[in-house]
């Protein structure tokens, strides 16, 4: 069964990413604790209604059995325009442009359960533009960056190689539409403007922490722009996916920190179906 891409009302994706966990929104019940844990961060109060059903990244609860474990969650199995996707290995030509305010991103880093996440003070998603981390302006419409988290290795894939890590900055409308913006990084020089998230993952407790995005990010950058999902559980559809092509690099200490945290929190590629990847330039600025 083919399944519309905008078949999600804006309140529906709304929901499904009030909950500032990973990709997707589901508060877990008792996330497992590593045996190096010393303090775990509190778990965000859970939203009303929002499912609590425990995800992992595998054994029974793993991706392939997603679509099991909740009603809700049924397009993990069923959805026909999931993400992540296998990308082309170059952007395809023709796309148009595509407008990014980047500023400083403050807030505190947690652990999810299933990722860290850096949730951004004032990420309100009220397509103001403020600066308070990214803002982008996709066909017409502005999304306020909300959170920033991260997969190991990368969900994407670039003819059909991962790469070592992959950020996701996700983004809010003032209608409840969700874009995603995937960075992937790979091993090389050391990035120092991700050294202050890098730190707030070492300690393992709430961190609060000031990203300079204008020195994260590229200057600017082809995009690789499909319509997709949310990676994690509802596997919400509706989500406009913007992946960088210029990737960064990370030094191996940086990446062993990031590892030692998440040895392995990524979604498997699904069909493009009757889907296009197409491509749009990113051009940043303040
Ligand atoms: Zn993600």
């Amino acid at each position: 069964m083919s399944v519309p891409a905008r078949a999600f009302t804006p309140a529906v994706l709304l929901l499904a990413v009030a909950g500032l966990t990973s990709c997707g929104g589901v508060p877990v019940s008792s996330p497992p604790a590593p045996a190096n844990t010393v303090e775990r961060p509190q778990e965000p109060a859970p939203e009303p209604g929002a499912d609590r059903v425990h995800w992992a990244y595998d054994g029974d609860d793993g991706p392939t059995h997603w679509g099991e474990l909740s009603d809700d969650f049924a397009l993990c199995a069923d959805g026909s325009h999931q993400s992540p996707v296998d990308l082309p290995a170059r952007v395809p030509h023709g796309g148009g442009r595509t407008d990014v305010q980047v500023g400083d991103a403050e807030g505190a880093v947690a652990d999810t359960g299933h990722t860290f996440q850096l949730t951004v003070n004032d990420g309100d998603g009220d397509g103001d533009g403020d600066g308070a981390g990214t803002s982008v302006i996709h066909d017409q419409v502005t999304y306020d960056l909300v959170q920033m988290h991260y997969h190991v290795p990368s969900e994407h894939t670039v003819a059909g190689d991962p790469a070592d890590v992959e950020f996701h900055f996700v983004h809010r409308s003032p209608d409840g539409g969700v874009l995603v913006l995937g960075l992937l990084a790979e091993k090389g020089d050391k990035t120092p403007a991700v050294q202050p998230f890098i730190d707030a993952v070492r300690a393992d407790e709430q961190t609060e922490t000031d990203l300079d995005l204008s020195r994260m990010l590229p200057g600017e950058s082809p995009a690789y722009s499909y319509e997709g999902s949310l990676t994690t559980p509802p596997c919400t559809e509706g989500v406009q996916w913007l992946v960088l092509q210029e990737r960064i690099t990370l030094s191996s200490g940086q990446l062993a920190v990031l590892t030692r945290a998440e040895d392995h929190n990524a979604r498997s590629t699904h069909p493009l179906g009757d889907r296009e990847v197409d491509g749009t330039d990113l051009r940043f600025g303040d």
